[in-house]
């Protein structure tokens, strides 16, 4: 997708030109992959600019970093504190916003211990992932070749930019088949997630989503929608699911930052329900995005206001 610049970008504590930001090309994580990122979302509000569940976003990042035995060396309230000053600095009403902690230049060979870790944030305006016509439509999907990482591989529940790369297989085999996006399957068979976003089935009135043993990353849209659906009494059940399971729904759809709430409206060719969007889906949808805008006061606690 192209990209549209923004003015600075946070890069070690100090704001440089977008066109400066720059590293060597023997930046440790370019090479080796262990580096670990977030991907958060502004919206614009009535009250200006807010950032959405940000403190879980910066939460998200230092636990990830943790996992893989990084140190990011800058805390977590200094880190918002940078992401709102991005905002401010470019200002940019609505926006995508990419914090990344990876190894620089200094060192080579696999022990990164010795290379500087750098912190950088950018932001830039961004739509929709699986675009305006998906949310609306829903998405055609095909269920990848490619399995999720297991957990003795690699840790799925940080965002390790090496984890990246069994997405980025998922993702492009789908698009060349012809598809909007791919789901992975565990090494169980089971249902685990989209390359970018989780999974969730609607059937027989009831909302389900696999579990993190299935192999999910805890998403935060995730969280937020099964926070909503509890708080609207739709049943709710955190399952392993089949590809079966998922063909007999009567709707489905993907959360994510990016993502936001897409619904999915094929299976492998086969449509989901009505392969419309369907009831629950937009009930959840409109809420969700209703809350990111500021418009549902019951949520105003996940709004970080900029300004
Ligand atoms: N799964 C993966 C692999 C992801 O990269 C993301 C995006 N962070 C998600 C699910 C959705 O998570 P969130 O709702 O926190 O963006």
């Amino acid at each position: 997708m192209a990209l549209t610049p923004t003015k600075f970008i946070w890069f070690n504590g100090e704001f440089v030109p977008w066109e400066e930001a720059k590293v060597h090309v023997l930046t440790h994580t370019l090479h080796y992959g262990m580096g670990v990122f977030e991907g958060i979302r502004c919206y614009k509000t009535e009250r200006g600019p807010a950032v959405f569940r940000l403190k879980d976003h910066i939460e998200r990042l230092h636990n990830s970093a943790r996992m893989v035995g990084m140190k990011i060396p800058y805390g977590i309230e200094e880190l918002i504190e940078a992401v709102k000053e991005t905002i401010r600095r470019n200002q940019i009403e609505e926006c995508y916003i990419r914090p990344i902690a990876f190894y620089g230049y200094g060192v080579m060979g696999l022990n990164p211990a010795g290379a500087p870790v750098n912190v950088a944030i950018v932001v830039w305006p961004w739509g929709t992932y699986l675009g305006e016509e998906g949310l609306k439509r829903g998405v055609r999907v095909k269920i990848s070749p490619w399995r999720r990482i297991h957990p003795l591989i690699l840790p799925p529940q940080a965002k390790v930019v090496a984890n990246y790369a069994n997405s980025i297989l998922a993702k492009v085999d789908a698009l060349s088949s012809g598809y909007d996006e791919a789901i992975l399957l565990n090494l169980d068979g089971k249902i685990a997630e989209g390359p970018g976003e989780n999974v969730f089935m609607v059937k027989d009135g009831v909302l389900c989503t696999p579990p993190v043993s299935s192999g999910a990353l805890i998403g935060i849209t995730r969280d937020s929608i099964i926070r909503i659906a509890r708080d609207e009494g739709i049943p709710f059940e955190e399952r392993e699911l089949t590809v079966d399971d998922l063909l007999g729904a009567d709707e489905a759809f993907f959360t994510g930052t990016a993502a936001e709430v897409t619904p999915i409206r094929e299976v492998d060719g086969k449509p989901i329900g009505a392969g419309v969007r369907g009831p629950i889906t937009e009930r959840l949808q409109r809420i969700y995005f209703d809350t990111v805008r500021g418009r549902n006061s019951k949520y105003l606690e996940w709004l970080d206001f900029v300004s």
